[in-house]
């Protein structure tokens, strides 16, 4: 399953959610590096649904399976890009994580430069309808927002430059912990006190870990039996 990857070389929130354009939204407001237009990748794999040329520039991006979010929990989910001038990616096309797909632009009413150059973006749980729709104050929204920074993952590459007060964090911390070992595998010159000083934390659980095999302490080990440390 893939991780919901934040889309960007660097992270500078420009407009928070919930604030001005922003009232009743989930979106952010995204400056890049301020030093013109940043690329914008793919979250994840999926496929460009709709493109709207004019207006503000929309692209909606639909996962091909469910992602991982940066809380944890998993989805379908639908991205909606805002403000690009030129779409190089055309509706319909098909793109993989990473995949360079869409510019920060200024794109707003159908015309160019109205805005600076920045992305508005939002994060959608599931498979949504393509489109905004006014919420009570007016402000346009894709369905089922979620809150960007428990949606998307940092790549450790990713450089912060304002987090705008949001808590984000990195894929690193988001995978899950390796599962505790439950399993052991016998190697060269291995003894029952040993594996169960080394695996168990007590080397004088080392009967509990030869009656959890059926054996006794005095059974041979031979590099390559498997024991079970579940004792
Ligand atoms: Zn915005």
């Amino acid at each position: 399953m893939e991780n919901c990857m934040f889309p960007m070389e660097f992270l500078r929130v420009t407009q928070r959610p919930g604030i001005g354009s922003h009232r009743g939204s989930k979106a952010i407001d995204l400056g890049g590096r301020d030093t013109g237009k940043d690329k914008v990748y793919a979250p994840f794999s999926g496929t460009v649904v709709r493109t709207r040329k004019g207006a503000n520039g929309e692209l909606y991006l639909v996962s091909d399976a469910p992602v991982r979010f940066a809380d944890g929990s998993t989805d379908y989910c639908t991205v909606t890009f805002i403000h690009d001038e030129a779409f190089n990616v055309p509706e319909g096309t098909h793109v993989v994580q990473g995949q360079y797909i869409y510019d920060e632009g200024g794109m707003g009413s159908g015309r160019p430069h109205k805005f600076g150059n920045h992305l508005h973006m939002e994060v959608s749980r599931g498979k949504v309808s393509a489109r905004q729709v006014a919420n009570k104050y007016g402000v346009y929204c894709t369905a089922i927002q979620m809150d960007i920074n428990k949606a998307m993952m940092l790549g450790n590459d990713v450089t912060v430059m304002d987090a705008g007060g949001m808590e984000w964090h990195r894929r690193t911390e988001c995978e899950a912990p390796v599962q505790a070992q439950n399993a052991y595998t016998v190697r060269a010159g291995d003894s029952w006190w040993r594996i169960a000083e080394q695996q168990l934390g007590s080397g004088t659980k080392l009967y509990k870990l030869a009656a959890a095999n059926g054996k006794t302490v005095n059974s041979p080990l031979h590099p390559g039996d498997k024991l079970t440390l579940e004792v």
